[in-house]
């Protein structure tokens, strides 16, 4: 069976406004749902406040630069683990067993793109039963020294590699708009981003459609158009509110932005 992708958005599941805190209502809500759908399934999060203010303050997106960053790569690693802590008791509480996957244990990078991984543990889990449970994070690069892997750009690479049913994108706004809605009375949110239009919507969105380190709702789309590409199907929606995660687990979308298969898949 094709696992489902899940990726929990960062500023849904986080306060970004504080260091290291989590929404912890948005994460049980979250879990509620996930913990009732039985297939295959892979489980992504953001780090959020977990690991953006420590990333940013010394740059390791941008690559190794110096010795002073080494703390920070330790803190980030601890951080987030501490977030795939909460997020992996909710699970078990729910019955649903789990096994936390660290990439920077299976990805490297080159020039920041994905450049050779190791999906073996993850497929294996998979085929035990278990939820591979994955954060985004630093990644070692063969390049620049380090650099980040965005659980967007992991759930792009995992859901083409692992053939995914479809890959969920859940997040703090309702979907893809014309503008930023938080900043906009008058963005429209796009019901579906399509192979003739994806152009005309990242031009729109810019590359700075985000706060933080890993490229906001520009990276988001740019995933979920790379996924489509390759016949997969994919969905950006909101997690803070309702119960739409477990609709769209049983592949029901009733709000949010689509983006249909280009093509049939192999
Ligand atoms: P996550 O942490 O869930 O991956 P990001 O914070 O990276 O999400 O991106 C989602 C944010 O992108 C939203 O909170 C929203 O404020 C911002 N954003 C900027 N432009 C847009 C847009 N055109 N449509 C939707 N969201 C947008």
């Amino acid at each position: 069976m094709r696992p489902a992708i899940l990726k929990l958005g960062g500023s849904a599941i986080t306060d970004k406004s504080k260091k290291c805190t989590p929404n912890l209502s948005v994460i049980q809500s979250a879990l509620d749902q996930i913990a009732e759908f039985q297939g295959p399934l892979v489980l992504l999060h953001g780090g959020g406040s977990y690991a953006h203010p420590f990333v940013t303050q010394v740059g390791l997106q941008k690559g190794y630069k110096g010795s002073f960053q080494l703390r920070f790569i330790s803190e980030t690693e601890l951080f987030l683990d501490q977030l795939t802590r909460i997020i992996g008791t909710g699970l078990l509480l729910r019955k649903r067993p789990f096994v936390p996957v660290r990439p920077m244990s299976f990805i490297t990078l080159r020039k920041g793109e994905i450049s050779h991984s190791f999906l073996e543990p993850v497929e294996r889990a998979l085929k035990l039963g278990l939820v591979p449970l994955i954060h985004g994070d630093i990644a070692f690069d063969r390049t620049r020294g380090c650099g980040v892997v965005s659980a967007d750009k992991l759930a792009s690479f995992l859901g083409r590699h692992l053939k995914a049913s479809r890959v969920l994108f859940g997040c703090d706004v309702d979907g893809v708009y014309s503008q930023d809605p938080k900043s906009s009375a008058r963005a429209e949110l796009l019901e579906q981003v399509t192979e003739r239009d994806h152009r005309s919507v990242l031009l729109a969105l810019g590359r700075r459609s985000g706060r933080d380190a890993t490229g906001g709702m520009f990276s988001k789309v740019v995933a979920a158009v790379e996924l489509a590409r390759n016949g997969v199907e994919c969905f950006i929606f909101n997690i803070t509110k309702g119960q739409l995660l477990g609709e769209a687990l049983r592949g029901h979308f009733p709000r949010g932005t689509r983006f249909a298969p280009w093509r049939r898949r192999d």
